[in-house]
């Protein structure tokens, strides 16, 4: 005899806000966001991979930063890599443009990209794609022009380098760049999303930002880098104490997060990209309002009310 045994586990599903005549989740809402990609820095992570972010509304779907992984948490969310075209990227760390190679060859040909892959980032955004295409030119050749004929337009790239303003609009979707102070790392950009009377803001890699604040002030969700404090962490991993100094002040700290929150009062205040409890905690200090931890795979629901829901196992 055969016992199939079959294990359901729910997703936690947390909601925001006061419209009593919110019906359920699995109604068409203005935005949806998915966190594909939650770790933070470069690190290799198996549990949270690099930073990636999609936002869904009125019928368009946008990438903000592209770290390692995309791609196959993409597939795991039930998207095809070919109906992703348009890459926004806060700037070109490695933690945050890993998959870009991935994205492009990958979304191409068979999973149905025939136009080019857009791309707008920060300096030096166009001359990365324009070498990425020459790095990987023998495997475009044989797929273009030889085996498969795969299109030719959606092996193309258009890159742009963005200065901050809007950059895109479409179908009632517009997305801000906004600087941020990530150090030296300059320019660096934060984006802020608008669809359907909604709203949400990404902060990339940042320092606490006066600008962030201004361009997130009374956003719905405000997606926010957190940095480690740990000295110690960063010295056992093999960094002189000058290198762990540097990155740290390079970021925003938990409690500065806080602050940030508390000025800007998003309905709801994310980390994505790194953060755990102990941020949390440190956050309190500063902030009393909504905030959750993403992992991989988080889904927020952004219309009369927020709702954010964990990855289903
Ligand atoms: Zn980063
Ligand atoms: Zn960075």
């Amino acid at each position: 005899m055969r016992l199939t045994v079959g294990i359901l586990i729910a997703a936690a599903v947390l909601a925001y806000g006061q419209d009593k005549d919110f019906k359920s989740s699995s109604t068409t809402v203005p935005m949806k966001i998915t966190i594909l990609g939650s770790g933070g820095g470069p690190r290799p992570n198996p549990i949270r991979y690099g930073i990636s972010i999609l936002v869904e509304a009125e019928g368009e779907k946008l990438l903000f930063d592209c770290g390692r992984g995309a791609v196959i948490r993409l597939a795991q969310a039930g998207i095809r890599e070919g109906e992703v075209d348009k890459v926004f990227l806060t700037h070109l760390h490695s933690d945050h443009i890993l998959s870009i190679p991935d994205l492009l060859l990958t979304g191409w040909g068979e999973q149905g990209r025939n136009t080019p892959l857009r791309v707008w980032g920060p300096t030096g955004t166009k001359s990365m794609m324009n070498n990425l295409l020459k790095a990987f030119e023998f495997d475009i050749h044989i797929r273009r022009d030889v085996d498969e004929k795969f299109s030719k337009e959606g092996v193309a790239v258009a890159a742009t380098d963005i200065q901050e303003g809007t950059i895109y609009q479409n179908r009632g979707v517009k997305v801000t760049a906004f600087l941020v102070d990530h150090g030296p790392v300059k320019p660096a950009f934060g984006y802020r999303v608008d669809a359907g009377g909604h709203s949400v803001v990404m902060s990339g890699d940042t320092r606490f930002s006066e600008n962030l604040i201004k361009h997130a002030s009374g956003v719905d969700v405000l997606i926010h880098e957190v940095g480690g404090r740990d000295i110690n962490g960063f010295l056992a991993s093999g960094l002189t104490r000058e290198q762990a100094e540097s990155i740290i002040d390079h970021h925003t700290s938990p409690e500065q997060t806080g602050m940030v929150f508390e000025r800007t009062k998003p309905r709801l205040a994310v980390y994505a990209h790194g953060g755990n409890a102990e941020a949390v905690a440190e956050a309190r200090k500063t902030y009393t309002g909504p905030l959750e931890v993403a992992d991989d795979l988080s889904t927020i629901l952004v219309g009369d009310r927020v709702e954010f829901m964990h990855r289903v196992q």
